[in-house]
């Protein structure tokens, strides 16, 4: 996997951002695999309104984003109603992102979300354009990247550094339980409760140590009235489903990190 852009296949564009758009995706047609079969992708033919490539293996669709310089919080991306739909319907693709240095075209980090980690929450509604702005009224989003957990950010390229594709498929393949989530309320919460077990940043941690994160939690989710009977409910999911383990007496044990 060569870890440079080629501007070869860009030559012929005249804007920057063109030019980015052909580059990127050159690059992700030669180096990138599918992460959920570990198939070669291919790119729909131009512009299709919502993914940009897709695996004739295993049918799922990728959509790419890049962005020059450092990985930052948030994503800029399209129309925030569009997305909105989006998490409601079927055909929500996946994420790509890739960040690139702008001066040696070197791509320093390229990864995938699983399309099961888009809820409601990590969707911020930008401020509409104003009156003067060529699309005037128009709302866009960004997605908040600090709001999806850990094990949701599948890296093929970290800090410039390569990954094998063993443990690409190996991680990918470790967040299908979240799938299982039956609604778009309880996949937040799974979400919110796995990040904050992330946070603990221990193998091993107790339920009152998730409890440490209530406030945080009743913040996100202020209609409900028992956060505690929640995150006990979020545990007990994560057990069922092979993420953690019970050791005893109120302790956890992340699996298999
Ligand atoms: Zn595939």
């Amino acid at each position: 996997m060569e870890l440079i852009l080629s501007k070869f296949s860009a030559s012929e564009y005249k804007s920057q951002a063109q030019k980015i758009r052909v580059m990127t995706e050159g690059w992700v047609n030669k180096s990138v695999f599918c992460p959920n079969c570990g198939s070669s992708l291919n790119s729909f033919e131009n512009n299709s309104p919502v993914a940009d490539f897709y695996c004739k293996k295993c049918a799922e669709e990728y959509e790419l984003k890049s962005k020059n310089g450092e990985m930052g919080k948030k994503i800029v991306d399209g129309a925030y109603s569009t997305m909105i739909e989006r998490l409601k319907s079927d055909n929500n693709p996946n994420f790509f992102f890739l960040t690139y240095d702008k001066s040696t075209l070197e791509v320093r980090n390229f990864l995938t979300i699983p399309k099961y980690f888009f809820v409601p929450a990590i969707i911020e509604k930008r401020k509409a354009l104003s009156p003067t702005a060529r699309r005037a009224g128009w709302v866009g989003c960004n997605i908040d990247v600090s709001n999806i957990p850990e094990i949701g950010k599948i890296f093929f390229v970290q800090n410039g550094v390569r990954k094998s594709k063993d443990e690409v498929l190996e991680k990918w393949s470790k967040t299908d339980f979240v799938k299982a989530a039956q609604s778009v309320e309880s996949k937040g919460w799974l979400l919110d409760v796995l990040m904050c077990v992330e946070k603990i940043k221990q193998p091993e941690f107790s339920l009152e140590d998730v409890y440490g994160f209530e406030g945080v939690l009743q913040a996100k989710h202020p209609s409900n009235h028992n956060v505690r009977a929640k995150v006990r409910q979020q545990l007990q999911f994560l057990r069922d489903k092979g993420v953690i383990d019970f050791v005893g007496r109120g302790q956890y044990r992340m699996i298999g990190r």
